[in-house]
């Protein structure tokens, strides 16, 4: 049982962050901010797969004019990200944005943090501190004898009282490097000397296969010490498959519960369909799926029921027909083309939910 360290607890729109709220799974979109159809449509994607906050980039008046009419339409709260330019985090929280990632160390001087600050107080908005290996000040890097986890705690520290002289404690923060011990130790360092809840993350992971690996790997092991309050994969991908791996993490180490717990063979010689391709399809359904339930992909139907015994529902190929099982025993008998079907309609006549798969198109090839 992981013991998660004591924090602050602040709140994005109505998700809490910190201490005993559960740890929240958050993604940033990649479309242009300005085109405010393209950003609703894909926030809409990320909320179907429980996406529980949303970052989008404000770097224009433009794209700040285009958050109001985003916000409108979504229902996840959604987190302005700004660079440099105090002007845009005011036109945001104008515009409704539920927080704001500003770095005041970088938005000139105290003046602009001071009317940045007293505006984020007025519609209780909380500033997620950034810090990014990256792109640390000099001064910082030059004390740090070339120790990037000190360097990011040092710059933290230093943005942290910024806001704290302003008597703004409405704080998270993160400290992001591609690398992951230098990530870990990063956090751990900065968990000793504040209480502000930790958005982790290791950037620029890459693509959904290394970033993935990457990100449980440096993740799970803040996660497991206890660190970590919101957090996002960041995956050179669709956004979604970010969401999708956030809560894979966070089920395995029991943090969150619900969704789909998938079991799938690694196949061999006596796989008789395409195992591997129903997986993915299923996978990419599933992540949909908010009941508690365990679901097998079987290979054969030799060993497939036995080596899933605990599984809720599972399917096992052969080669023109497959079968559907439930605990171990056969419950019916289809053709292969209809077999996928058959778990997801089982699935939801044991959990009651009804599962978004686009009508059919999904499962199709
Ligand atoms: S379930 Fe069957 S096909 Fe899959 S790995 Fe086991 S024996 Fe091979």
């Amino acid at each position: 049982m992981i013991k998660r360290r004591p924090t602050r607890m602040i709140k994005i729109g109505g998700i809490a962050v910190g201490s005993e709220a559960p740890v929240s799974v958050q993604s940033m979109t990649n479309t242009l901010t300005e085109d405010s159809a393209a950003t609703v449509s894909q926030i809409k994607n990320l909320e179907s797969y429980n996406c529980e906050i949303v970052r989008v980039s404000v770097n224009t008046a433009l794209a700040a004019e285009s958050l109001k009419e985003i916000i409108k339409n979504v229902k996840v709260p959604i987190i302005a990200d700004i660079h440099f330019d105090h002007r845009l985090a005011l036109a945001s929280l104008e515009a409704g944005a539920a927080g704001l990632r500003i770095n005041p160390g970088n938005i000139g001087g105290r003046q602009k943090v001071k009317e940045v600050v007293s505006a984020c107080k007025d519609k209780n908005v909380p500033i997620r501190i950034g810090v990014n290996s990256g792109s640390l000040e000099k001064g910082v890097l030059d004390k740090s004898g070339g120790d990037f986890a000190f360097a990011m705690v040092e710059s933290g520290l230093k943005h942290i009282k910024i806001l704290e002289d302003e008597s703004f404690y409405d704080i998270k923060i993160s400290l992001k490097s591609t690398d992951v011990l230098t990530t870990v130790a990063g956090y751990k360092l900065l968990a000793e000397k504040v209480d502000y809840p930790f958005h982790i993350g290791i950037t620029e992971a890459g693509t959904i296969f290394s970033g993935a690996i990457k990100s449980g790997v440096g993740l799970g092991i803040l996660l497991y010490e206890g660190l970590g309050d919101t957090i996002r994969v960041s995956l050179s991908d669709d956004p979604a498959m970010e969401v999708i791996a956030g809560y894979n993490i966070l089920r395995d180490l029991g943090l969150r519960r619900g969704g789909v717990q998938l079991m799938s063979c690694p196949t061999c010689a006596r796989t008789e369909i395409d195992i591997v391709n129903i997986a993915k399809k299923f996978e990419k359904i599933s992540a949909k799926i908010k009941s508690d339930v365990k679901v097998a992909i079987m290979g054969c139907v030799v060993n497939g029921p036995g080596e899933s015994k605990h599984a809720d529902v599972g399917i096992a190929g052969g080669r023109e027909k497959s079968v559907l099982f439930s605990k171990g025993k056969v419950i019916g008998k289809f053709d292969n083309k209809d077999i996928l079907n058959a778990l997801i309609n089982h699935i939801e006549s044991i959990t009651g939910e009804k599962i978004d798969y686009n009508g059919g198109e999904d499962l199709k090839n």
